[in-house]
């Protein structure tokens, strides 16, 4: 008969009855600083599971003799402390050659924004009160004259991102109309956005309470169509940027300007999702065009709703802005109050719209422009540099080699349009599965104390530099020389 090779041979077996008593192990002097860091509720129930499951193998007889002396068993329980107590939300180095990466927190916050969080996190603002009649004030007012400057709006106001400007922007148009349950919002079929994460444009529509009108063709939609479908409960002509998609071959878009025409002959808001929105024109520095906030307000529309942290640069927020009379509107609609931002992004967004009054100075202090703009030689250099530390780290089984490759600008902003970078390519080199080798090295980057986060293509590991600045980059060459796979 063939019987397993035990693991451990049975004269260094620990029986159940070796294992200490919890107190014992508690009230040893080694633990006290764990106790000051965690709480004497927290050790005590780690202390517990811990003897449980050391007596379980026991039971099983799986436990060696050395592994329930006291001293082993506090560090195995400090160790447990520490993994169960680390910060869940972490910095990871984004690889993804995604600039503006939603899963990964999108827009990477200048210096100056930073300085102007510390500050209020510590000390008491205006937040909302007035220093000039000393009462209540309307914390919008911090940076509406701001936004008004920057975009030519009339009135601004801000909420906690663009899927709740949208959301609030509908309710309290739909809530003006005589019989709010029949506002209707005319948008073309071309543009029924899924923006990811259940954000759809007939989905918010109808949360909103309002009935969407769905014109034209999935392709081509005409003036005559929104034209025929404006009737007596119309409350809104709303077009939605193509975020994350883009409509090619033969097609058809109303131009805002027409739409405008039509929503002034019948006194009807025109209204522009922009979804990403940027407050300058990105192509004097080589990127695609997208169209500003400006020339969407300069077009006639009378509201733009927008992100805070896409293509801006800044915290995680949504604007609504253009005509006054709605803009008080919406203010005064009871979902505003939910909807609010706090004085962190109050203070974030205060300083990131600030520097878009010298746009010159923009590439070098505005984060996500500096990424979008970095020169390609500039990431093949850096790329180049951290080759044979990789190549070290992961071993003879798998080959790095340097290559140009396209960003992403992201967060659906000019979905098509790509960004000449370079960066690291692992191929595996063995004889089993090369997938499977990919998705282990992958794991293994993503899992390291300082997760990296790649992307895969076509059964090779892709790591675009493009983000990766020089601190991490010297982080990454120290680690990958000292490390393995
Ligand atoms: C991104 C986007 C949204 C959602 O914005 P969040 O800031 O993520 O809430 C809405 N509409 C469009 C067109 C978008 O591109």
């Amino acid at each position: 008969m063939n019987l397993p090779t035990p693991l451990i041979t049975s004269h260094a077996l620990a029986q159940p009855a070796d294992l200490p008593a919890l107190d014992k192990v508690l009230h040893k002097s080694e633990l006290t600083s764990a106790i000051t860091q965690h709480g004497l509720a927290l050790v005590t129930q780690q202390l517990r599971l811990l003897l449980s499951d050391r007596r379980t193998q026991a039971l099983e007889q799986q436990l060696a003799k050395s592994e329930v002396e006291p001293a082993n068993l506090i560090a195995q329980l400090i160790e447990r402390l520490g993994v169960l107590t680390a910060s869940k939300l972490k910095t990871v180095i984004n690889l993804t050659g995604t600039v503006l990466h939603t899963n990964l927190g999108r827009a990477l916050l200048p210096d100056c924004a930073i300085a102007a969080v510390t500050q209020v996190l510590t000390q008491p603002t205006n937040l909302e009160f007035d220093l000039e009649t000393g009462k209540r004030g309307d914390r919008d007012s911090l940076i509406e004259d701001l936004i008004c400057e920057l975009t030519g709006a009339e009135a601004a106001t801000v909420v906690n991102n663009n899927a709740a400007a949208v959301l609030l922007m509908l309710n309290a148009l739909a809530s003006q109309n005589a019989v709010a349950s029949k506002a209707e919002v005319i948008v073309s079929r071309g543009e029924l956005v899924e923006i990811g994460g259940s954000f759809r444009i007939p989905d918010i529509m109808s949360s909103a309470g309002s009935t969407l009108v769905e014109v034209g063709t999935t392709n081509r939609t005409h003036y005559a169509d929104y034209e025929r479908a404006i009737g007596e409960h119309t409350a809104m002509l709303m077009k939605v940027h193509c975020s994350n998609y883009a409509v090619v071959g033969f097609t058809k878009e109303t131009a805002l300007s027409e739409l405008v025409k039509l929503g002034q002959q019948h006194q009807i808001p025109v209204t522009v999702d922009l979804g990403s929105g940027t407050l300058v024109d990105l192509s004097q520095w080589g990127l695609p065009h997208e169209p500003t906030v400006k020339e969407t307000i300069q077009a006639g529309a009378d509201l733009v709703t927008f992100s805070g942290d896409k293509l801006l640069g800044g915290p995680q927020a949504g604007f609504i802005v253009g005509r006054k009379a709605l803009i008080d509107v919406i203010k005064k609609h009871p979902l505003k109050r939910a909807l609010r931002v706090g004085k962190l992004t109050m203070a974030a967004l205060e300083s990131v719209l600030s520097l878009y009054r010298s746009p010159e100075h923009l590439p070098e202090r505005l984060t996500t422009l500096r990424l979008l703009t970095r020169d390609q030689a500039d990431i093949q250099q850096q790329s180049e540099r951290l080759q044979p530390s990789l190549q070290q780290a992961v071993g003879q089984d798998y080959a790095v080699s340097c290559e140009p490759m396209l960003s992403q600008i992201g967060s659906g902003a000019m979905p098509i349009d790509s960004l000449p970078s370079f960066g690291l390519v692992v191929n595996y080199q063995g004889s089993d599965k090369a997938n499977r080798q990919i998705m282990r090295l992958e794991r293994w980057l993503r899992t390291q104390e300082q997760p990296i986060i790649g992307r895969i293509h076509k059964n090779a590991l892709y790591l675009d530099c493009r983000c990766l600045s020089e601190q991490q980059a010297q982080l990454l060459q120290t680690t990958w020389s000292s490390t393995q796979l």
